[in-house]
């Protein structure tokens, strides 16, 4: 492969190459490792993840004493903050099988506000003092699309606050400085970078309020040339007036210094699944009681897409139960019929939770799903006793998909998940967790080949992006973003993906 500047001149044998080349190039031998096209994580949380790397990572809690005790540590090693935050526990994962209460996190302290945020970032745990400052008590009214968990026969608060109600807490936490920000891109970024992405497509802005420190932190960087690889930025605008405050600014700056662009409008329609705050059609099999949380109602749904319509700005949408992928599609569906110009791919952000005739009516749509096949490794113990067998039947159902010519693109929804693509891909191909559990795999007939999750994260994520002009394979006029590997990823048993590390990544020719 011949580079020039930061594209691809040429692909070809050394010979011909050479010919192009000239004799003053630089030569690089890569001595029978594996170039391939640079890895594109098609949704995750940059500054999330960096912000991570500086909390406490709760995701080894395997106990709410182990979460406590967690707490306990960080709290002695970083004795200047303010508040304790952390992210990452899963009660699934714990003996107890069980949410953590305000008096377990009162163990850490009762003096600084703790605030704990689920694996899946739609539920948080937080302890007496953080419910004090936000002066959640028994009289507080859930939010509109939100809740908070009360005892039964006191009402009181519990410290378990789910969608909406996380921001009564979350509101009072200091906004961190540009300089904060900038050094959770930074850590993140470089992450990124060893594990051989080259682009990943971060949900950074989450509406007006934070948009100008974090757009200056990412322009600061790029302008600096500190950032190692490309970011387009996906934007939570959630109601008309941000949308279009974030269409305005879109025009002025289409591009923020070369490797960041300002991407899609991302919108939440649903929760977890973890948490049964997922829309379903149907009640949760294991609580009947809920059929999930839908964050919109439809009207709200319709008004935000046909705004981006118009504006001919792509969506790309949260949807993980089954009716709220119903809505997100009625929703795009009205769009395209009043916008006939709105060439931009709608998305389906996880896509998790589908029934056959839905993943039908997404490719006669043109929806791109952006999946997460890391997921599947941790919902495949829970899946089915959450949805029930007949909603687990064509669901995460990736081979289904291809089948039928709905185009994916991979992601982890990072710090959701680690975002090493190479995992990602190996739980595209096997389905199975990292301990090799279950065997043949979970719903077997919808593993894809090497070749397909390889795919996933290089040219399903251009595609998904309207990239495959530049990006998602190794060819003449294309970006030069490569991913150098000790071996062949399509020949290798599957199993040494989880422990292959990436040995180059370039970045416009340059290595990273
Ligand atoms: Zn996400």
């Amino acid at each position: 492969m011949a580079v020039a500047g930061d594209r691809i001149l040429a692909v070809g044998s050394y010979e011909e190459l050479k010919a192009i080349a000239g004799r003053w190039a630089e030569v690089h031998d890569l001595g029978g490792q594996v170039a391939v096209p640079g890895f594109n994580d098609s949704h995750m949380h940059l500054i999330n993840l960096g912000q991570g790397m500086d909390g406490v990572d709760l995701s080894k809690a395997r106990s709410v004493s182990d979460l406590v005790r967690l707490g306990q540590e960080y709290l002695r090693q970083n004795q200047d903050r303010a508040w304790i935050i952390g992210r990452g526990f899963n009660e699934e994962t714990f003996a107890e099988k069980e949410l953590p209460a305000k008096e377990d996190l009162d163990r850490i302290s009762r003096d600084l506000p703790v605030f704990f945020t689920r694996v899946c970032g739609h539920i948080c745990a937080v302890n007496s003092k953080a419910l004090e400052l936000a002066e959640i008590n028994t009289n507080t009214d859930d939010p509109p699309g939100g809740s908070v968990d009360r005892a039964l026969e006191t009402g009181e608060p519990t410290g378990i606050l789910r969608e909406n109600a996380i921001d009564l807490v979350r509101r009072n936490i200091p906004s961190p400085t540009v300089e904060d920000l900038k050094r959770a891109i930074r850590s993140a970024s470089r992450l990124a970078a060893s594990l051989g992405l080259t682009t990943v497509q971060s949900n950074d802005l989450h509406g007006t309020r934070t948009l100008i420190n974090r757009l200056e932190a990412y322009a600061q960087l790029a302008e600096a040339g500190e950032l190692p690889i490309r970011v387009e930025l996906q934007a939570t605008m959630p109601t008309p007036e941000e949308l279009r405050a974030y269409l305005e600014l879109r025009k002025a700056h289409p591009t923020l210094g070369g490797k960041v662009t300002l991407g899609p409008l991302k919108l939440y329609t649903d929760g977890s699944l973890g948490g049964r705050t997922a829309a379903l059609t149907r009640p949760y099999a294991d609580d009947p009681a809920t059929s999930g949380l839908p964050i919109f109602a439809q009207e709200e749904l319709d008004e935000l897409v046909a705004i981006a319509a118009e504006a001919n700005l792509q969506v790309a949408v949260h949807a993980i139960g089954d009716r709220a992928i119903d809505m997100v599609m009625d929703s795009c569906e009205k769009a395209k019929r009043a916008q006939k110009d709105w060439t931009a791919r709608p998305r389906i952000i996880h896509a998790q939770i589908t029934r056959r005739d839905q993943l039908e009516r997404m490719a006669k749509l043109g929806i791109v799903c952006d999946i997460q096949p890391i997921f599947v490794p941790t919902d495949l113990h829970f899946v089915e006793a959450r949805v029930g067998r007949e909603l687990a039947e064509f669901s995460y159902a990736w081979k289904t998909m291809a089948r039928l010519g709905v185009p994916t693109a991979g992601g982890s929804d990072s710090p959701v998940e680690p975002c090493n693509p190479l995992w990602g891909m190996h739980a595209a191909i096997t389905r199975r967790d990292q301990s090799g559990y279950p065997e043949e795999g979970w719903h077997p007939e919808e593993r894809l080949t090497a070749k397909e999750a390889l795919a996933l994260f290089t040219a399903g994520s251009a595609y998904a992006a309207h990239e495959e002009g530049i990006k998602g394979s190794l060819s003449a006029g294309k970006l030069a973003d490569f991913t150098v590997l000790p071996e062949d990823i399509t020949q290798v048993d599957p199993d040494r993906l989880l422990t292959m590390k990436v040995t180059a990544t370039y970045v416009g020719g340059q290595i990273v």
